[in-house]
């Protein structure tokens, strides 16, 4: 993997010819997986991939296994960036998104801006076992969930509140509301203004100080059996301060999560807006299927985000993307990896070596 991050940076913009030679040379370092059980996660989800294997070495189905291991960080409250505590949208309410898929099955479900339940991605499993639907959202989600048993509560903690007015006694041209200069379709953006922020992740920069570890956050996690099933799930309260309806990647199967039974299971986290753009985790898996390493796939995905980023007030001086986005990827074999856009990002692993963090490959180095 190191072979591989070493030689991916600082590729980015010198077009597809030195990428596809960038590739030619990772080839012997792409190798076989070592099988299941295994599972891996964002950095967030070491206490869920060492659930989920705890789940797989029971003889357990896979997405049980992640569900189980994601439900623990969505019921903690220090974790600010899923379920309980989770950031809330621009008008202080928690706004949930999750979906899972189950591999054997080729099962998927979803919730989307879903309001006062804990557990999206419990209620994301109950409309993949018992409906025919794949995703529902808002209130038609919220009355689902009561319907199957679930129980409503206040999400908005005292820290998360305290982040939020914040945020709000401190309006300026950090939120999603544009300004009329910064109009994305045709008429005032022609790309003339500046960009948001520095160079780096500008969002969660310019928002440093607000005592809040993430204004973005997610937790994603794949898992494979001993014998070879996949599944996978995300869940998020997505984009703090988002406008209230605001559903990102985490729900949209193909985006913030997709899984082939026959091939692997991807998934991400970071900016939805520009995951959703290039369908995330399904080119991910299609990068598997035709033969790139799990973290190959990875990367060739956020290319293409870095390569689609054409809106001046998402790019940096360098006309690099002012955000960050990580992709997750594991493969049927076993194999598995993860990479960003920025560097510095981990993920989560547990199989038989332990649990772990291992660093994500990157496209380019951080600032700083
Ligand atoms: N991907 C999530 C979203 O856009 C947020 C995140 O991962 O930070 O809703």
């Amino acid at each position: 993997m190191n072979v591989s991050r070493r030689m991916f940076v600082g590729t980015i913009g010198l077009g597809a010819a030195a990428l596809a030679g960038a590739r030619a040379m990772a080839q012997p370092a792409a190798k076989a997986g070592a099988g299941g059980p295994v599972s891996i996660s964002s950095a967030n989800g070491l206490r869920a991939t060492a659930r989920a294997l705890e789940v797989l070495k029971g003889g357990g189905d896979p997405l049980d296994a992640c569900v189980e291991g994601v439900r623990i960080v969505e019921d903690d409250p220090a974790d600010n960036s899923v379920g309980l505590g989770g950031l809330p949208n621009e008008e202080g309410v928690v706004e949930l998104d999750a979906s899972v898929m189950h591999g054997p099955t080729h099962r998927s479900g979803a919730v989307a801006a879903l309001r006062n339940i804990r557990n999206p991605v419990l209620v994301a499993r109950e409309v993949a076992r018992r409906t025919d639907h794949v995703l529902l959202v808002g209130e038609g989600a919220l009355r689902f969930a009561r319907r199957v048993g679930f129980k409503e509560e206040e999400l908005l903690t005292e820290a998360a509140r305290k982040a939020w007015l914040k945020w709000r006694s401190e309006l300026s041209r950090d939120d999603d509301w544009l300004a009329e200069d910064e109009f994305d379709l045709g008429g005032t953006d022609r790309g003339e203004h500046a960009g948001r922020g520095e160079e780096g992740i500008g969002r969660a920069r310019r928002l440093a100080g607000l005592g809040v570890e993430f204004t973005t956050g997610t937790i994603h996690c794949s898992s494979l059996t001993a014998g070879g099933d996949l599944s996978g799930c995300t869940s998020t309260s997505g984009l703090s301060w988002k406008l209230p309806g605001r559903v990102g990647d985490s729900p949209i199967i193909g985006a913030g999560l997709y899984c082939d039974n026959g091939v692997g299971s991807a998934g991400a986290t970071g900016r939805g807006e520009a995951v959703m753009q290039v369908c995330g985790a399904r080119t991910i898996v299609a990068r598997m299927e035709a033969g790139d390493s799990p973290t190959e796939a990875c990367l060739a995905m956020l290319k293409m985000i870095v390569d689609r980023t054409r809106v001046k007030r998402l790019r940096n001086a360098a006309g690099r993307p002012d955000f960050n986005v990580t992709a997750y990827a594991l493969r049927k074999d076993g194999a598995h990896g993860s990479a960003s856009i920025w560097s510095g990002g981990q993920y989560s692993v547990s199989d038989a070596a332990g649990d772990r963090h291992e660093a994500s490959a990157y496209l380019f180095e951080k600032a700083g």
